[in-house]
């Protein structure tokens, strides 16, 4: 059964490795079968068949930082600025379709990840526009520069904006809302009129978060800014971002492990369940004893008088998962 949803396992670790499949346990070979009374025994079971999940891989953006903050507030140019990265950079909104990803050296040498990630709109979390695909993606970083035009050349306020966007962002996940931000003002060099500086100053007071004045077209504060980052990030943990939901999955639930059930349909005796795939995955059916096993094993788990219950008479097909067998008292 396809299960959609569910987080088995966070591959964020180089070399990581996880078990999501239980191969079928191996054969055992008929020395296994000795006794005293059977000291030759040809019989030996086959291996199990091994189970068959779907699982759906999901990439997923590994970056230090992640830069938040409506269209046109100069993400992307931030991130020509302080990395190598190309972004486009118009003005336009949602030039960038996909996030762009840029690795910022810093002076000390040991560099971060930067992911620009697309204008987040309203209704992003509901999945409205391009918001909500970018949404995953912030939840890899470690701390979030959230973007704010003081300029008032978009016409926005940016206290609006800031709180819009946090709203976004707390529908899509609590965790995420709760996660380290810093107010980049930015394009202060054509700030003509300082109110709106203003009242992003008495934001961040207010929210207590810290506030870096830039212009990412001029460069004017951004070398701070990234000094200031690379020190926070520091005392910021590499922790384990995504929660594994489902850890339980690849094994199998103890139900399924442990029931049968038969159905007959057009006079077919149908028995299925992992006890009977697990068994006839173990029996070689050319092999005689190997046979009486089954009928004995049969016997054993009582499907046997279950499918006599159910009127079962000689000739009738009984289908033990795939295998056909024709009934004889
Ligand atoms: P994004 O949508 O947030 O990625 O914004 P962009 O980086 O694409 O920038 C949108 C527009 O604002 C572009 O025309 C940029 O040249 C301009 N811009 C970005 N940063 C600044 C800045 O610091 N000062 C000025 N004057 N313009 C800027
Ligand atoms: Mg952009």
């Amino acid at each position: 059964m396809l299960k959609l949803g569910k987080v088995i396992a966070d591959l964020s670790k180089p070399n990581q490795v996880e078990l999501v499949l239980k191969g079928g346990r191996g054969g055992r070979g008929n020395q296994h079968f000795a006794t005293s009374t059977r000291q030759v025994p040809r019989f030996a079971e086959d291996g199990e068949k091994g189970e068959e999940k779907e699982i759906i891989l999901e990439l997923k953006l590994l970056a230090d930082v992640g830069l938040l903050g409506f269209p046109n507030v100069g993400k992307s140019t931030f991130l020509s600025v302080v990395t190598d990265a190309r972004p486009k950079i118009a003005n336009y909104h949602f030039t960038t379709l996909e996030p762009n990803l840029g690795v910022v050296k810093t002076k000390n040498g040991d560099g971060f990840v930067v992911a620009d990630i697309p204008g987040i709109i309203e209704g992003a979390s509901e999945g409205v526009g391009l918001g909500i695909q970018f949404l995953r993606h912030v939840e890899r970083t470690r701390l979030l520069l959230h973007f704010l035009d003081v300029s008032g050349s978009e016409g926005r306020n940016p206290v609006e904006d800031f709180y819009t966007i946090n709203k976004e962002l707390k529908k899509y996940s609590e965790k995420l809302s709760k996660r380290r931000q810093i107010i980049v003002a930015n394009k202060i060099d054509v700030v003509q009129d300082d109110t709106l500086l203003k009242e992003v100053e008495k934001l961040a007071k207010t929210e207590n978060l810290e506030l870096f004045k830039i212009s990412a077209a001029t460069k004017q504060g951004v070398e701070k800014l990234i000094d200031h980052v690379s020190e926070v990030l520091k005392t910021l943990p590499k922790e384990e971002l995504i929660e594994v939901e489902d850890k339980k999955l690849y094994t199998l639930d103890d139900e399924e492990k442990n029931t049968w059930e038969i159905k007959k349909e057009n006079g077919v005796f149908k028995v299925t369940g992992k006890p009977i795939q697990r068994l006839i995955g173990r029996i070689n059916i050319e092999d005689n004893e190997s046979f009486y096993y089954l009928q004995k094993s049969l016997r054993d788990m009582g499907v046997d008088s279950k499918l006599r219950e159910m009127g079962i008479c000689e000739g009738d097909t009984v289908v033990l998962e795939d295998w056909e067998f024709e009934w004889e008292d």
